[in-house]
């Protein structure tokens, strides 16, 4: 069996840029090199959006979606042509990162550590992100996956309220993730590695309101915390497969308010409300509000940055399949792209 932490899934994106795969990608050149960790049994968790769940029907060998996307190869190989490729793109900075994700089982930890060396000794100098499980940390294990080379931890929040956390990934689905652990997990992460250097993933769709979500990102920038925002996609086969996502006009409203309130100092009190929690208005001058969209910025895949501080990870198909309109655009959008957000912003629901 091929698993973590001899073996690794790589995301498609990667494997091509890495030369693993033959192909092109159209229109992004991150150079994020996305890795999954790899188990028969896939995730001993049980969250209800998630393909990899452990109540999900067949096994996560045979889920379609993460075989076709994420193929599987040697830990050892991936590391070999990271370190060949950080020489090659010397002249543009190196691989932009790599990030290492945990899926949740027993030996999760002890592998990322492993794998995480790998990545390191192959590549002295890459960029490493560990996108963690936080109910499996402690602030030991914390200590090893940062003495094994990684410098931002990604944790995967997810659900944007205590209720639908409870719901979607906790109790409510005989799940062993905790909010409190989570945070816990987070502010210790954050003493140890910095301003800025922990995210937290948080998806749009999952029972959430926009309150909740603003709530959210205000906290997240006392702690000096990132929000990356994902857009909840029905997975086949899961307990939420037949949800509906958040329309586009939800999606865009709540990726400008966010926008706003990160890089604008957007106050609390300026953003209005209607009877179900949902955002209707920027109480803002028009033409801060439209030069912001104009920017593009709030729509554009935000993730962990490259050396140089720029966004390096376009979370492949996070949010979206290939072939499906965009739900954050992996690349400055253009004025078509702008006309398109701004006619989904002023869509009916
Ligand atoms: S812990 Fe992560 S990989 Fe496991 S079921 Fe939940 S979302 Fe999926
Ligand atoms: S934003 Fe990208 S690189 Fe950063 S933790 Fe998330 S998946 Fe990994």
């Amino acid at each position: 069996m091929k698993h973590s932490p001899e073996w690794v899934r790589i995301s498609m994106a990667a494997a091509i840029e890495l030369g693993l795969k033959p192909g092109k990608i159209h229109g992004c050149h991150c150079g994020c090199i996305n890795l999954l960790q790899n188990y028969p049994e896939g995730c001993y968790a049980n969250c209800s959006y998630c393909g990899l769940a452990r109540h999900r029907p067949g096994s996560a060998e045979e889920n379609t979606f993460i075989r076709v996307a994420w193929p599987l190869f040697p830990t050892d190989q991936v590391a070999e042509k990271i370190g060949e490729q950080e020489v090659t793109r010397r002249h543009l900075g190196g691989i932009g990162r790599v990030c290492i994700a945990q899926v949740h089982t027993p030996n999760a930890n002890d592998d990322l550590v492993d794998m995480t060396e790998r990545v390191r000794k192959a590549a002295p100098e890459v960029p490493i992100s560990a996108l963690v499980s936080a109910n499996l940390l402690n602030e030991d294990w914390l200590a090893s996956i940062e003495g094994a080379g990684a410098d931002i931890i990604g944790i995967g929040l997810d659900a944007a309220s205590e209720e639908t956390f409870r719901d979607t990934r906790g109790r409510g689905v005989r799940g062993p993730h905790t909010w409190e652990k989570h945070w816990d997990i987070a502010r210790r992460a954050r003493q140890r590695f910095g301003a800025w250097k922990v995210n937290f993933h948080v998806v749009v769709g999952l029972g959430e309101s926009d309150a909740e979500l603003v709530d959210l990102f205000y906290s997240l920038v006392d702690e000096e915390i990132r929000a990356y925002i994902f857009s909840f996609n029905p997975e086949p086969g899961t307990t939420m497969e037949d949800v509906a996502r958040a329309p586009l006009q939800r999606l865009r409203r709540v990726q400008l308010v966010k926008h706003l309130i990160e890089k604008r100092e957007l106050q609390r009190d300026a953003i209005e409300f209607d009877a179900d929690d949902g955002i209707v208005h920027i109480h803002a001058p028009d033409e801060f509000v439209q030069q912001t969209i104009d920017s593009g910025t709030p729509f554009m895949t935000d993730g962990c940055p490259n050396r140089a501080g720029e966004v390096a990870c376009n979370r492949p198909y996070g949010s979206y399949r290939p072939g499906e309109e965009y739900r954050d655009y992996p690349f400055q959008p253009a004025a078509s792209d702008l006309a398109d957000v701004r006619r989904q912003l002023n869509s009916a629901p």
